[in-house]
């Protein structure tokens, strides 16, 4: 391939090779000082129960650098190899915490609504003393640990490391709910799910996504499966990524709980959560 497409095929790749690890680096570079100088900030995304009112809510962090937004899909795993998962993860609690309870305090929130749900990182779980700094937070912002829930991926039970688990056990004796986030993606044993009391399975956006209108046979099959598995679990089943209104209508007949999703709004600041709750 390389004889026939020519040199410069070549030099293309190189350039942009060259380019990602130049960004990658950078990230790494200014990720320090991005903690420092409060470069950070927290979007909201609704989740919306079979009644369309809000039953929750997703909190999702953002770094702007000089005007420039970079994904968490770049910037998490780049904390994670600086070590900075941890600080970064309890700024992120604490904002997130200090927003809910001004909602509280004005009386935004809405009956319906039941805890707002915060990503953690296989690795912050690995400080002994995680769910303790959570329950703090938690109490120093007056927020009941049943209004938290702790989103984690599959890559969590593959971890070996007894502390881990044990961490969210602790959480979970104090009120607080996981959430098993991307469901589907990852590690296929479903032993886990016998090891943790999980109350929420958040079905992976790729599968709502294979939804089609009208709706085909196989992607439906998996998603069908998931939803049943869910339901013999007596799991809460969130179905994340959902954009169309064909995907609703599919979800809502098999009886999903709560839907994520650009159909019902974007990840919002805290000022526009706050005119989407008014
Ligand atoms: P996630 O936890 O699975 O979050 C859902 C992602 O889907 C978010 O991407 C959200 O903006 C996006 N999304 C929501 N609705 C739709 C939709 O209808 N269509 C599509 N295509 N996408 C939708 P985001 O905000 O870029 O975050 C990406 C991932 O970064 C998150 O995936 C989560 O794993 C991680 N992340 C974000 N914030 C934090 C954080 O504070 N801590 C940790 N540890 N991870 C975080
Ligand atoms: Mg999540
Ligand atoms: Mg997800
Ligand atoms: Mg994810």
């Amino acid at each position: 391939f390389a004889k026939t497409a020519g040199r410069n095929t070549w030099r293309l790749y190189d350039a942009s090779m060259q380019e990602e690890t130049h960004a990658r680096l950078r990230i790494l570079n200014d990720l320090h000082d991005a903690l420092l100088n409060q470069q950070f900030s927290l979007m909201f995304q609704p989740q919306i129960d079979p009644d369309g009112a809000i039953g929750g809510l997703e909190v999702l962090c953002r770094w702007n650098r000089e005007g420039e937004l970079i994904s968490p899909e770049r910037f998490i795993p780049a904390a994670e190899e600086l070590n900075l998962i941890a600080p970064l993860g309890e700024w992120v609690l604490r904002n997130a915490c200090r927003q809910l309870q001004h909602w509280q305090q004005q009386g935004l929130l809405p009956a319906s609504f039941r805890r707002m749900a915060v990503n953690v990182s296989p690795n912050q779980l690995h400080d002994p003393g995680f769910a303790r700094h959570v329950l703090t937070i938690l109490e120093e912002n007056r927020i009941r640990p049943d209004q938290l829930e702790v989103e984690i991926t599959e890559s969590v039970f593959m971890d070996k490391r007894a502390g881990v688990i044990h961490q969210l056990q602790e959480l979970i004796e104090q009120g607080v709910s996981i959430a098993l986030d991307d469901f589907g993606t990852g590690y296929s044993s479903l032993g886990y799910l016998r090891d943790l009391p999980i109350r929420k399975l958040k079905i992976d956006r790729a599968f709502v996504a294979a939804i089609q209108s009208p709706p085909q046979h196989q992607p439906s099959g998996i998603i069908d499966s998931i939803i049943q598995l869910g339901h013999n679990l007596s799991l809460t089943l969130v179905a994340e990524g959902v954009e169309t209104a064909e995907q609703h209508a599919y979800l809502q007949a098999r009886q999903c709980d709560l839907y994520q999703g650009y159909l019902f709004s974007h990840p919002l600041t805290a000022t526009e959560f706050e005119h989407y709750l008014r």
